[in-house]
């Protein structure tokens, strides 16, 4: 495994897997690995002949007042984590190289920017989709592995590389959870233990829908409604709780087929966000 820092050689090593016909799976992480993290990389090292995993905390995907500071960085125990899973390139570019001084372009995808984490996140998808492009342009990966836990970061990207004719496949894996169901993810260092406790109704919560919708109910108001009352007494705030249309992200009145549940709520000071797609079986 090796740990590269500059784009040059990233790109140099890229092109030199392409000239001996190799396919290149690429994982776009920002660091601080769970299994999460580990299951992308185990599926690309399953399809592809090199994987590449790029660990980059994106500062142009941070709000002003957002934890781009104290977000978790640990390169050792990252490349420790991983050293056994057969990567071969651990791609770690510097901000200055990302962004040098004058840097002036940006991609955006309309109006599924704006949808759900967008709302309360200005900027963020236009970070994600600008870092993710410039790492595609470096890796120029033949397979890109994402997490259906950022279920509109996965969409936004898709659209992305249908709209812009990116020759890249983009793999959507399911989410991983701890054993009592929350979502992993690099942030939930941030809670205590009474609020990692706490976080678990989330999860519940997701379970709750589905056994609404099992159950014949397919009104999502009712359901949404639901949810909120369920899951209350246990956080913090509630940034939303929709369900969406897969494609387009916009509310659905009813689940006629098949619905995205997302929502992002506040636990103390911590951001987190699940989803779950909710079938209706009469249906389909
Ligand atoms: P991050 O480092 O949080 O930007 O995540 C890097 C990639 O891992 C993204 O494609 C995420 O969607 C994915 N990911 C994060 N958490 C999970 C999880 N619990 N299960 C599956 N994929 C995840």
């Amino acid at each position: 495994m090796r740990v590269l820092h500059s784009i040059t050689s990233m790109q140099k090593i890229s092109k030199e897997f392409q000239r001996q016909g190799k396919i290149i799976g690429f994982v776009p992480t920002m660091g601080y690995f769970h299994q999460g993290h580990l299951s992308l990389m185990l599926q690309a090292r399953k399809d592809t002949d090199k994987v590449v995993v790029s660990i980059f905390v994106n500062p142009i995907q941070f709000g002003p007042k957002e934890d781009f500071k104290r977000y978790p960085r640990d390169l050792k125990r990252d490349l420790k984590m991983v050293k056994d899973i057969g990567v071969d390139i651990v791609f770690c570019p510097k901000e200055e190289e990302m962004y040098p001084e004058g840097y002036k372009t940006y991609v955006r995808v309309k109006e599924l920017e704006d949808r759900l984490c967008g709302r309360f996140r200005p900027g963020h998808f236009q970070g994600v989709c600008t870092v993710v492009l410039k790492l595609f342009n470096i890796v120029m990966p033949h397979i890109a592995y994402f997490g259906q836990k950022d279920a509109q970061q996965a969409i936004i990207i898709k659209r992305m590389v249908k709209d812009l004719n990116i020759p890249v496949k983009i793999k959507v894996m399911p989410i991983v959870r701890e054993s009592d169901g929350l979502a992993m993810s690099s942030r939930n260092t941030y809670l205590n233990k009474k609020e990692r406790e706490d976080a678990v109704i989330l999860y519940r919560g997701l379970q709750l829908a589905k056994e609404l919708v099992k159950s014949g109910i397919n009104d999502s108001a009712y359901i949404i409604e639901r949810v909120k009352k369920f899951i209350l007494p246990k956080i913090t705030k509630i940034d939303y709780i929709e369900i969406v249309d897969y494609k387009n992200l916009l509310p659905l009145k009813k689940i006629e087929k098949e619905g995205l549940l997302a929502l992002a709520v506040w636990i103390g000071k911590t951001r987190l966000i699940d989803n779950i797609i909710l079938r209706n079986k009469k249906n389909i």
